[in-house]
Formats: structure tokens, sequence, C-alpha cells
């Protein structure tokens, strides 16, 4: 049951009561990678000098599910929010199938997509999680009543923690989901965020493996059918990006990188870690960029526009952690989306009455 609706520019961010206690899912849409994305690799290559804010493509295009595969998390990462809820104690499978039902469940009148991107990636480490396998085995199923056949993308996001021992099996059978389950429509990407192990162990707080390590894993993974894994940098201020040193360790046969900045988490402010012009204009990725495609590297940026990143649907945020949206967003709360809930909400020092009005949806009026 959904317990907190929280409608913010690109879509909707809810908690619901899981098996174990409160878990926080998402269900957005995307501008579509004319908008917000460079990538010479695929022919997009003009700068982006920051992403305005926009209205996002339909649902039908392209619709994002992203899941919590903890009740918060232990790695204790520096720039991210999740700790704050909770140590990371395991979602099931059913909480994961349940989340995503109730994400497609907010959009009835949507029966088909192009395509459905299933993100393992709001609260929790999912490589701890070996009911992530399972659930992506049985993505079709879940979703079929919803969007029928509709073509379904799961991805794994992990900085590659050193306390699992068993995460050379996960990722064994990730890719083997990947490659074999999906045919090469699932994605596979590894938090790097810098090429100094000295940073990394400061960002990460001493829970990932070392960046040797990592290659040794990337070497021995099998190679990827269709897209290839992906070494993702949140690039802040002073962060490292040692392009021949990722070349060293890296196959450019078989690893792309994707650059983002950092987004506005309350540990980044609290912790002093920031993208500085990241939203605004291309500089601070371009020196990174051109030395990484030198180096063979497929480079795909991609900036999020102020709506996304204020009204936290990025990486790193969660509502359960106390933060709201520095956007207008309208709530209802303690609902499972039928009654009438009224609500305050706060933006810009601002308060709002927000009236669920069961199927008429949420009508926010200024105070
Ligand atoms: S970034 Fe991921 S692994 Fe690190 S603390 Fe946040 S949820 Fe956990």
């Amino acid at each position: 049951m959904i317990t907190t609706n929280l409608k913010v520019p690109t879509g909707n961010i809810c908690i619901m009561t899981g098996e174990k206690g409160m878990l926080e899912f998402l269900s957005i849409g995307d501008y579509g990678k004319t908008a917000n994305v460079k990538a010479n690799f695929m022919g997009i290559n003009r700068e982006l000098n920051g992403v305005p804010n926009g209205e996002i493509m339909p649902l039908t295009e392209k619709w994002v599910i992203t899941i919590s595969t903890q009740y918060g998390c232990s790695m204790g990462c520096k720039f991210c929010d999740v700790p704050r809820v909770g140590a990371g104690i395991n979602a099931t499978e059913k909480d994961m199938g349940d989340q995503i039902v109730l994400g497609l469940g907010l959009h009835p009148e949507v029966e088909a997509t192009k395509r459905l991107n299933i993100h393992y990636a709001r609260m929790g480490e999912p490589t701890f999680n070996p009911a992530v396998l399972e659930n992506a085995r049985k993505l079709h199923k879940i979703a079929r009543p919803y969007v029928g056949n509709s073509l379904i993308h799961p991805v794994v996001s992990t900085m590659l923690p050193k306390s699992n021992r068993l995460l050379m099996e996960f990722l064994n059978e990730w890719c083997d989901i990947k490659n074999y389950t999906y045919r090469g429509d699932a994605g596979l990407q590894f938090s790097i965020n810098s090429t100094n192990d000295d940073q990394r162990y400061d960002m990460f707080n001493g829970s990932s493996l070392s960046l040797r390590e990592i290659s040794d894993i990337g070497k021995a993974l099998v190679p990827p059918i269709g897209r290839k894994y992906t070494l993702n940098f949140a690039l802040a201020d002073e962060y490292e990006v040692d392009a021949k040193k990722l070349r060293e360790m890296f196959n450019p046969g078989k690893f792309m990188v994707k650059i983002t900045p950092l987004h506005k988490t309350r540990s980044c402010e609290e912790n002093g870690i920031t993208t500085t012009g990241g939203y605004e204009s291309f500089t601070p990725y371009k020196k990174a960029e051109e030395e990484l495609m030198a180096e063979g590297f497929d480079v795909l940026v991609f900036i999020p526009s102020y709506d996304e990143d204020r009204g936290m649907i990025t990486c790193g945020n969660a509502i359960l952690s106390g933060k709201r949206p520095d956007v207008e967003y309208s709530m209802e709360s303690g609902t499972d989306g039928v009654g009438k809930v009224e609500n305050i909400c706060k933006y810009k020092k601002r308060s709002y009455l927000c009236r669920w009005n069961g199927d008429k949806g949420v009508k926010t009026i200024k105070q």
C-alpha cells in the first residue's frame, strides 16, 4: 500500500509499506536523449549547457520505475542521504514486485510503453540482495497485466562493496540475465566517480573495493551483449578522472563511461561535495569527456534539469531521510490512492494545502 505519494514535476516519489518497514520508489518520465544527453558515439554531438525544465516525454515512450532493494543502506557513502534512513536490510522479492506494481498502477491509462526501465537504485546496495536477481527474471510476468509485452530494460548500479563475499556470484548471474534473459537489453553500472583510490575511499566511506580490484572483476566478467557495461562518474569538483589510468584497467570494448553531476543531496551539502556549474554549463565535463574519448571510450554525459535534481528523483536522495523537494510538489499521505486526504506542503517557505480528490488527482491551493 502506498502511504505517501509526492507528485514532483517529472513524476511521483512514493513510500509504501513493505514486509519489514517502509520502502521508497519512483515512477518518472524522461525528457529524452535529444534534451539531456551528449554522446558522440550515438551521434549526439552538441554541448549541453544545462538542461531547461520542460515537458517529459509521454510515458508511452519511456517510463522509469526506480525501486529500493534494501530498507536504508549500510555503506555510508558521503554523498548519499539513504544511510540516514537506517541500516541496509534486504527487501524481499515480494517487496520489489509490489513497488513495481504500485508504480505501474499510478497510470492505468498507460497500457503499453516503448521502453520500461526498472532501476534497482533508490535505497540500498543491490548486490547484497539475491532477491534482485529473482525479481529481474520475473519482470515480464509482473508488468504484463499493466503494460502488456512492452520492452523492459532492468539496470543494476553498484558501488562494488568490499564486504560482499558473494559479489562475484551476483555479478556473474546479473550478466547472465543481461545477456540471455534480456538478450542484451539490460544494464550493469559500476559507480567509480574518481580514478584516485584515496578520493574513492573517502567518498565511499571505505566501503568500496579498490580500482585495481574492480578492474580484476571487470576482466573476469563475460563480454556484454548489447550495451557495454558502464563506468559511472558522478563528477564533483576535485574528483580525479585520469583517462590513461582508466584505460589501463578497463577495456573500452567492454566498458563505456557515463558522466553526470553529483546530485544536490543533504549529505553533499553537509560534506561540501559539489559540481560547480554542472547544471548550467558543459565546462566541468569537457576535459574528462575529451580525454576519455581519446583513450577509446564511448562517453555519455547525462545532465538532469533543476526540476529533476531539486525534485529529488536523482540518486542519493530519499524522502524517508526527512528531506523534501525544493520544487513545487503536492503530497497525499495516509492513503492508498482513494479517499480524501489533505496535507500541508512547503515550497520556498510558503505553505500549500494539498487536497487529494480520488481520481480527480491532487489539487494544490496556496495559503
Ligand atoms: S550510494 Fe548506494 S551504496 Fe552508497 S550509501 Fe547510497 S544507497 Fe548505499
